[in-house]
């Protein structure tokens, strides 16, 4: 039972050439930081690099879904380009001080990052979701590429022809890190690890081993009760990551549980001592059961200051949530900064076809909204669950590893959420050990380690030094 979706604005939303423009070279310069300025344009304004104008029509539609892309080689990697209407012109054509992309790359990066395709689309799923099975990345079979870095790459070589100049992409940290890892745990359990064994041996009639466990459960720490554990596996990387807390035990109109925890005094104390050792602590947001509104953070006693959030579950209405987050007066109260939500929970990949953090696109006032996205590549829960992915153990780290070199190539943040409760060593199907194998792999790529907050801080002070 899921409460009606919130309608479209009316009259339809249309939105200009300049409008998709200015959104997709601004996160264009972001991810080239330094970038000469080059008049990039349709035809009519003479620029120096014209983009064949393929997309004009579709923008003034409601349409979810633009007609199917054509695929190109793009130094050796076939890459689909939306709104290319002459595939037989090659797609990057350089003359003496200007260029021509034949493929309308900047309605395709618009129509991808922005997150059109959800916006306008009537499906969820059954908790609320615009469900993976929906999208142009499932239908094309493109989720693990990260689609608008490379046409950024082909309006990169565009621009340093007309400028002759190279380009410089985004680099981390003074040492020139490849590519920077976030690492995140969504706190939704930290008191709940017995109950599944003590289930599991009553139903089973064995009653010596219940008792046991009920001793254990009576006289022993919980084993999802391990924060420290899970701060220090990520230390032994030489990194740190981002807590997002649940702050209520509330559950949702429609039954489904938010925390099974207390924010008590001793509970305060533990998350102090991890931001000591600069572990961030972030806002798990967690789910009301109502579209229309977001929980009132500010009501919660938060003992910590949060500049990012993740909703719980995924959930996220993309006709809401955007809005909400950035002009809701009760959430900005606790102003964030950045989320970290975006990501299908079915697949791992790339939601927004992007590996670098964007401004998410508020279609309701046509420009973006002033928090960064960070997006999510890989939940643990999607690596190996009834209604998601099945993969053996053995199969995690080989599935991932040509999405990490995605991003690596394109300097961009590999975002990784392992729940606390996935430490557990009684979990050895997407647990401790397979979180160190990512870890690992991270590491040996060169990967920087980053909580959300230092993505935020380093992300947002170049912009402002170039812009
Ligand atoms: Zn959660």
């Amino acid at each position: 039972m899921l409460p009606p979706l919130p309608p479209l604005p009316a009259p339809p939303v249309a939105i200009s050439a300049e409008i998709r423009l200015a959104y997709v070279l601004r996160h264009f310069r972001l991810a080239y930081p330094g970038a000469p300025t080059v008049l990039v344009d349709y035809a009519g304004t003479q620029p120096q690099v014209e983009i064949a104008n393929s997309g004009a029509g579709f923008f003034a539609t409601n349409e979810p879904y633009p007609t199917a892309p054509n695929w190109r080689d793009w130094q050796g990697q076939q890459v689909p380009f939306f709104f290319d209407n002459a595939p037989e012109i090659p797609l990057l054509i350089l003359r003496e001080n200007k260029a021509f992309i034949s493929a309308d790359i900047i309605s395709a990066a618009f129509y991808l990052l922005s997150g059109w395709q959800e916006y306008f689309s009537i499906e969820r799923d059954r908790h609320g979701r615009f469900p993976y099975k929906a999208s142009v990345q499932k239908h094309y079979g493109f989720v693990t590429l990260p689609v608008v870095n490379y046409y950024f790459d082909v309006l990169r070589m565009a621009v340093e022809h007309v400028s002759r100049q190279p380009l410089q992409p985004r680099s981390w940290d003074s040492q020139q890190a490849n590519f920077a890892a976030f690492i995140s745990h969504d706190v939704d359990n930290l008191c709940s690890a017995w109950k599944a064994p003590i289930k599991a041996a009553l139903q089973q009639r064995q009653f010596g081993r219940f008792g046991k466990l009920i001793w254990q459960h009576l006289t022993q720490p919980d084993a999802w009760d391990n924060l420290e554990e899970v701060a220090a596996a990520v230390a032994q990387y030489g990194g740190r990551s981002t807590f997002f807390i649940l702050p209520t035990r509330r559950k949702a109109l429609n039954g489904t549980p938010n925390a099974d925890y207390r924010l008590t005094r001793q509970r305060q104390r533990q998350l102090w001592r991890l931001e000591e050792q600069h572990f961030e602590m972030g806002v798990h947001m967690p789910l009301t059961g109502d579209k229309m509104t977001l929980p009132n953070v500010s009501a919660f006693d938060l003992p910590f200051h949060a500049i990012g959030c993740r909703f719980h579950y995924l959930n996220w209405e993309p006709r809401l949530t955007p809005i909400t987050i950035s002009v809701n007066p009760i959430a900005a109260a606790s102003k964030f900064q950045y989320d970290s939500t975006l990501s299908f929970a079915e697949h791992f990949g790339f939601r927004h076809s992007y590996c670098l953090p964007f401004y998410p696109f508020d279609f309701a006032v046509r420009r973006a909204v002033d928090f960064l996205e960070i997006p999510l590549n890989v939940m643990d829960a999607t690596l190996h669950h009834p209604n998601y992915l099945q993969l053996e153990p053995s199969e995690i780290l080989p599935a991932l590893a040509p999405m990490f070199a995605e991003i690596k190539r394109f300097g961009g943040v590999a975002s990784v959420l392992w729940h606390n409760q996935n430490f557990d060593p009684a979990n050895q199907q997407n647990g401790p050990r397979q979180f160190h194998e990512i870890m690992a792999h991270l590491q040996r790529e060169g990967a920087t380690f980053r909580t959300g907050r230092e993505i935020w801080q380093e992300f947002t002070a170049e912009s402002t030094q170039h812009s």
